[in-house]
């Protein structure tokens, strides 16, 4: 704490001892900030590389809105033409084979 911060607390007869609650709500408040801002990033890094990655082979279609995830099989299809986009290498071998 500075001088110039003691003089006013001194001023307004303000211990810094009372501060100290408040000082510590900023602390959270601040790592509260700091968490939210991390996540946000992450998911907007999550977002551009899934945009980044798509183009359906069929209709060229890049927009994300014609997308259709099943993340459970690993599939993403092309709402707009029905295309398949990504697959599992496992479900592709098979299919060729068959
Ligand atoms: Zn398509």
């Amino acid at each position: 704490m500075s001088d110039g911060e003691r003089a006013i607390l001194q001023m307004y007869a303000v211990s810094e001892a009372s501060l100290a609650p408040c000082i510590n709500d900023l602390k959270e408040a601040d790592e509260r900030v700091a968490e939210a801002r991390r996540k946000a990033e992450e998911e907007l890094a999550r977002v551009v590389k899934r945009r980044k990655k798509r183009t359906c082979v069929s209709c060229r279609n890049d927009d994300e809105q014609y997308f259709e995830e099943d993340d459970a099989r690993g599939q993403v299809t092309c709402t707009r033409c029905g295309t398949c986009v990504v697959d599992s290498a496992v479900n592709d071998t098979e299919w060729v084979r068959q």
